[in-house]
């Protein structure tokens, strides 16, 4: 029975955004509980640097773990938990255990950044610096271990007094990447002049490249561009090797996908990537370890 429900359940979550303002009420009450009930969890994906064949970064990722659902994923209820306010609650959450794992990691020898996600609405929070720096204190993160991704539009518009805590942070050793570029209204010039250390180009940038010449000329010139302004290029959603191939002609070296690997619980991350520091030679093939699959 509670099977079934589930179902039913999963199917409205995944139409949140066409929810009626009864059923987002529910939502965002279940969000609530589902805090309180320790119901969320983090996953973990690679990012990975062809040149040298290490993992330089792991991008948390929040799901839902329902007890009588499948995981619930972000799409189906950040943007809701973004509308009703619930972001800065969760948002809370994960910076507090990103912000401990990453501790962790540090003890472990691991220098691998976590990178975190960051909305609008928790960004535009007066405190919201604030509650970010008590997280780092009470595990006593490294900043060197955190990296803040925060989408192309939010970026773009950002008043100065965030301006000046992102720039703030970076000084403190935290980094900053633009997350999404090539989805919203990439103001090219702009981007010299904001916090940022690295640029997340967007999957929608480059799903086509291998087909399309036309994709091809754009992806190459964005990449020149970012690359041209001093600051790193990661491309997301990488899915097959061609289209990493075209993608280190163009100059790229740092890539994230399932082709890669998929976002997966900690301990299964840290068994894949965790311990590659010194072993990231080149197979029989000539293919560095982290490009063989588990068994
Ligand atoms: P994002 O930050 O752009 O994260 C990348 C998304 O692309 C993730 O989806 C990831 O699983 C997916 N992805 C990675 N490689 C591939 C690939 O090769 N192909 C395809 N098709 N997809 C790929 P996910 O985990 O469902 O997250 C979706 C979005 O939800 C994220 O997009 C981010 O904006 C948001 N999000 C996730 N976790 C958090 C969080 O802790 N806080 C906040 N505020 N937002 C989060
Ligand atoms: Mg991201
Ligand atoms: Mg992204
Ligand atoms: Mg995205």
């Amino acid at each position: 029975h509670a099977k079934h429900e589930g179902r039913g359940r999963a199917e409205m979550y995944s139409a949140a955004l066409a929810l009626e303002a009864a059923d987002r009420a529910d939502l965002e009450r279940d969000l609530m509980l589902a805090l309180q009930r320790d119901e969320f969890i983090l996953e973990f994906q690679a990012q990975i640097d062809v040149a040298n064949g290490s993992a330089v970064a792991a991008e948390a990722l929040v799901r839902w773990a329902h007890p009588d659902r499948d995981l619930v994923m972000p799409g189906s209820f950040v943007p809701v938990a973004e509308e009703s306010g619930v972001i800065v609650a969760l948002g809370d959450w994960v910076m507090d255990r990103v912000c401990e794992t990453a501790a962790r990691w540090a003890a472990m020898g691991i220098t691998q950044r976590i990178a975190i996600n960051i909305s609008t609405r928790e960004l535009s929070q007066a405190d919201f610096f604030l509650r970010l720096r008590h997280a780092i204190a009470t595990h006593q993160t490294p900043p060197t271990m955190l990296e803040l991704e925060i989408s192309e539009s939010l970026a773009m518009e950002m008043e100065p007094r965030i301006l000046e805590q992102l720039a703030a942070l970076r000084r403190d050793g935290v980094r900053v990447a633009m997350d999404d570029f090539g989805t919203g209204y990439s103001n090219l010039s702009r981007l010299k002049e904001l916090p940022v250390d690295r640029v997340k180009i967007d999957r929608s940038l480059v799903r086509d490249i291998t087909t399309s010449a036309e994709a091809r000329t754009i992806c190459s010139a964005v990449v020149g561009l970012i690359q041209g302004l001093g600051l790193e290029v990661v491309v997301e959603g990488i899915e097959s090797e061609a289209q990493m191939d075209m993608l280190r002609v163009i100059g790229c070296t740092q890539f994230q996908g399932y082709h890669l690997a998929r976002p997966t619980g900690e301990q299964a991350y840290l068994d894949r990537f965790g311990g590659l520091l010194d072993s990231a030679e080149p197979d029989a093939k000539g293919r560095v370890l982290f490009l063989r699959q588990p068994d």
